[in-house]
C-alpha cells in the first residue's frame, strides 16, 4: 500500500536465474581454459618437439657413448641431436633406445664431431633447417587455430537460436540474434489482442503516427521520439504491446532480448548491438525491440559485481552510442522499444533525455481491463451461456494478463476433464486456484476484508493529500494488487518540479504518508501490516528533516547526519561522531515529528469520515478511480 513502487530484491526468481547463468558461464570458461591448455600441451609434445623424444642425456655422455661405439644412428638438427643408442642394460629389450641431447652451440660448435662420427661408423644425417613458414605455422598458427576452434565450439554450445552450427556459428559470433518479423507476418493488433492497456496504447499512438508518416512529422518540426521503455511487472503484456505497435504501424519488428548481448567474451555483445542497428536501419522505418533490457542496462560500476562486468559495460556503451549516434532521420526512422520489470536497476544514462525518454508504465489490469482480456482469451473457448465475465473479472484482482490467459486455458482443461461441452464459472474458479498455486504467490487475490482495508488505506492517503494545504494533487488511486508487493497505490502528480521545500510542506508530506494507516484506525479501529512502507518513508523523511535540514528547534541548524562514505561500492553513513545523548534527542525529535503528523492525519479523516466512506466504496467497486473522485467525495 505504498505510493511508489520500489521494492527491489523481491525477484528471487530472477536473481536465481541470473546466478544460474553466471555459474554456467563460469563452468564454460573453466572447461574452455582446460581444453586449451591440453591442446597446447599436445601440440608441444606431438608436433613441436621431436627433440624431446627419447632419453635426454648430457653432451658429455653423448660423446662418451660415441667413443664407446654405443651409438647407432644420429640426426643432427639446428640445436638438438637425436638418435638411437644401444640399450645400456645388455640383453634387455628393446635393444636400442632413442636419445636426445642439446648440441654444441653453433658458431664454433664441435668441429671434431663429424670426424668422430665418421670414424665410429655411425649413420649420421642432418636435419634440414626448419623453413620459416613451416615453423611459424607450427609454433603460432596451429595453436591459435586450435584455440579459436575451441572458442567457437563453446560459443556454439551456448544455445544459439536456430542456425546451422558449424561454419555459420564461426562467422556469426558478432551477428545480432535479433529476429526480424516482416510487417505482413505480424498478426497482433491492439484492438484484437490487447486488453486493459488503454493508457499505454494511447501513449503509443504518437509513435505509430510517426512511423507511418515520418516526413510529415519532420515537416512540422515535431520532436521525434527515439526510445520507448515499457515498464511493468511480468506478464502484463509488454512484449505483446511492443509487437502490436509494429503491427499497427505496419513496419518490420526486430525482436531480441537483453540477455542475448551478454556473453562471456568482451566485445561480442557490442558487435551484436552494432549489427542489430545496421540491420534495422536497412529496412527502416522499423521497430527494434529489446526485451528484458535490464540484462544489459544495469547500472555500471557497482563494486563487487562478479561476472563479466567489462563485457556488459562495453555492450551498454555501444547501445548508448548507437542510440545517440543515429539521428532519427525522418527518411529512415528506427524506434527502439525496450521492456523491463526492474526499472530501478537500469543505468541512469539509458533514461536520459534523448534516449529512452518515453517511459510507459503498464500495471496489472483493473476490473474492466481484466474482463476485456478474458474476452480476448476466451474467443476460441466455448463458454457456458451464463458465464458471467464481470464476475470472473471480479474474482481475479491482481492477475496479470498472462495469468488471465492462463486461467482461461486451465478452465477449458477442467471442463474437458469432466467431459463437459462448455466452460462454466465453476471451472474458472478452480482454474484460478491452480494459477495462484502455480505462480507461487506472484499474483495475489485478496479476500474481501483485505480489499476493504486496502480501499480505506488508499482513500486515507488521497483524502489527506487533498485536505492538507500543500498536498500534491492525486491523479489516480488503485487497489489493484501489484505483483511487486504493493497492494494498492495512490498516485500523486506534483504541479511542478520542486527544488526547495518548506517545513510546512514537508510536514504535510509526512501526514499524507501516514494517511493510510490513519484511515485504517479511523474506520476499523485496528491497524494492519500494510503501512510498513509508508512508515519507513515517513521516518526517513523526518530523520532527514532533523539531521540534515536543521528543522528541529531542539537541535538547531546543525548537521547530524553522518559522513557519507563509499564502502564496498555502497554509500554508508558513518555517524560515529554523534554522542549517545544527541542520538537520543534525534530519535525523540523524529518520533515527535512523525507522531504529530499521524495524529493530524487521523483528525482530518475523522472530520471527513463521510468522504472517506464514499471514496472507499467507489474504490471497492471500480478498483481504480481518478483524482476527480476525491474532490467529489469531499463535495
Ligand atoms: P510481458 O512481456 O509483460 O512479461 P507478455 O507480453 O509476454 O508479458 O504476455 C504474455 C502473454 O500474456 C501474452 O502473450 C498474452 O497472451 C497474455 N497477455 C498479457 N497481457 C495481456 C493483455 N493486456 N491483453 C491480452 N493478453 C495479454
Ligand atoms: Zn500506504
Ligand atoms: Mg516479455
Amino acid at each position: 500500500m505504498s505510493e511508489t513502487e520500489s521494492s527491489p530484491g523481491k525477484h528471487v526468481g530472477d536473481d536465481e536465474k541470473k546466478q544460474e547463468k553466471r555459474a554456467r558461464y563460469t563452468r564454460l570458461g573453466i572447461s574452455y581454459l582446460i581444453a586449451t591448455l591440453i591442446s597446447l600441451w599436445l601440440v608441444q609434445v606431438l608436433v613441436m618437439a621431436p627433440a624431446n623424444r627419447g632419453e635426454a642425456i648430457p653432451y658429455s655422455a653423448f660423446k662418451a657413448k660415441l667413443a664407446d661405439h654405443q651409438l647407432l644412428k644420429v640426426s643432427i638438427g639446428e640445436s638438438a641431436i637425436t638418435g638411437e643408442m644401444k640399450n645400456p642394460k645388455a640383453g634387455a629389450t628393446p635393444q636400442t633406445l632413442p636419445f636426445n641431447t642439446v648440441g654444441a652451440p653453433s658458431p664454433g660448435g664441435d668441429p671434431q664431431l663429424i670426424d668422430a662420427l665418421q670414424a665410429a661408423g655411425v649413420t649420421y644425417q642432418f636435419e634440414p633447417p626448419p623453413s620459416g613458414i613451416g615453423t611459424i605455422v607450427l609454433q603460432y598458427v596451429l595453436p591459435l587455430v586450435l584455440i579459436a576452434g575451441f572458442w567457437f565450439v563453446v560459443m556454439a554450445g551456448m544455445g544459439r537460436r536456430g542456425g546451422g552450427g558449424g561454419l555459420s556459428a564461426i562467422f556469426g559470433v558478432g551477428k545480432s540474434k535479433a529476429i526480424e518479423v516482416k510487417p505482413e507476418d505480424i498478426t497482433v493488433t491492439y484492438q484484437k489482442d490487447v486488453g486493459g492497456a488503454d493508457e499505454a496504447i494511447a501513449e503509443l499512438q504518437e509513435i505509430i503516427q510517426f512511423l507511418k508518416a515520418p516526413e510529415q512529422f519532420a515537416k512540422l518540426g515535431g520532436h521525434i521520439p527515439k526510445g520507448v521503455l515499457l515498464v511493468g511487472p511480468p506478464g502484463t503484456g509488454k512484449t505483446l504491446i511492443a509487437k502490436a505497435t509494429a503491427g499497427e504501424a505496419h513496419v518490420p519488428f526486430f525482436e531480441t532480448s537483453g540477455s542475448e548481448f551478454v556473453e562471456m567474451f568482451v566485445g561480442v555483445g557490442a558487435a551484436r548491438v552494432r549489427d542489430m542497428f545496421e540491420q534495422a536501419r536497412r529496412v527502416a522505418p522499423a521497430i527494434l525491440f529489446i526485451d528484458e533490457i535490464d540484462a544489459i542496462g544495469q547500472a555500471r560500476g557497482g563494486a563487487l559485481r562478479l561476472g563479466n562486468n567489462e563485457e556488459r559495460e562495453q555492450t551498454l556503451n555501444q547501445l548508448l552510442a548507437e542510440i545517440d549516434g543515429f539521428k532519427t532521420d525522418a527518411s529512415a526512422p528506427v524506434i527502439i522499444m525496450a521492456a523491463t520489470n526492474r526499472p530501478e536497476v537500469l543505468d541512469p544514462a539509458l533514461l536520459r533525455a534523448g534516449r529512452f525518454d518515453r517511459q510507459i508504465a503498464i500495471g496489472n489490469p483493473d476490473i474492466i481491463g481484466r474482463a476485456q482480456i478474458l474476452r480476448i482469451h476466451s474467443r476460441q473457448i466455448k463458454l457456458a451461456e451464463d458465464f458471467d465475465m464481470d464476475q470472473a473479472a471480479r474474482m481475479t484482482a491482481g492477475f496479470s494478463g498472462a495469468d488471465l490467459s492462463n486461467a482461461m486455458n486451465e478452465a477449458a482443461l477442467f471442463a474437458a476433464r469432466r467431459k463437459a461441452e462448455e466452460v462454466t464459472l465453476t471451472d474458472f474458479e478452480a482454474a484460478i486456484e491452480r494459477v495462484i498455486a502455480g505462480s507461487e504467490k506472484k499474483s495475489r487475490v485478496m479476500n474481501e476484508q483485505e480489499r476493504r482495508t486496502v480501499a480505506y488505506h488508499e482513500s486515507g492517503h488521497a483524502l489527506v493529500a487533498a485536505l492538507v494545504p500543500h498536498g500534491e494533487p492525486v491523479s489516480k488511486i488503485s487497489i489493484v494488487p501489484h505483483s511487486r508487493g504493493a497492494l494498492g497505490y495512490t498516485l500523486q502528480l506534483p504541479f511542478e518540479d520542486r527544488y526547495l521545500l518548506t517545513l510546512d510542506e514537508l510536514k504535510d508530506r509526512i501526514a499524507v504518508m501516514l494517511g493510510g494507516r490513519a484511515a485504517e484506525v479511523v474506520e476499523f479501529a485496528t491497524i494492519s501490516t500494510g503501512a510498513s512502507d509508508d512508515i519507513m518513508k515517513a521516518t526517513e523523511l523526518a530523520r532527514r528533516m532533523v539531521t540534515e535540514f536543521g528543522m528541529s528547534e531542539r537541535l538547531g541548524s546543525v548537521r547530524y547526519a553522518g559522513q557519507q562514505m563509499q564502502y564496498l561500492g555502497k554509500m554508508v553513513e558513518d555517524d560515529s561522531q554523534i554522542s549517545t545523548e544527541t542520538r537520543q534527542v534525534i530519535e525523540a525529535e523524529i518520533q515527535r515529528l512523525v507522531t504529530e503528523q499521524y495524529e493530524r492525519a487521523q483528525a482530518l479523516l475523522k472530520d471527513h469520515h463521510a468522504a472517506l466512506e464514499t471514496l472507499a466504496r467507489q474504490l471497492l467497486q471500480h478498483e481504480t478511480v481518478s483524482g476527480s473522485a476525491v474532490k467529489q467525495a469531499l463535495g
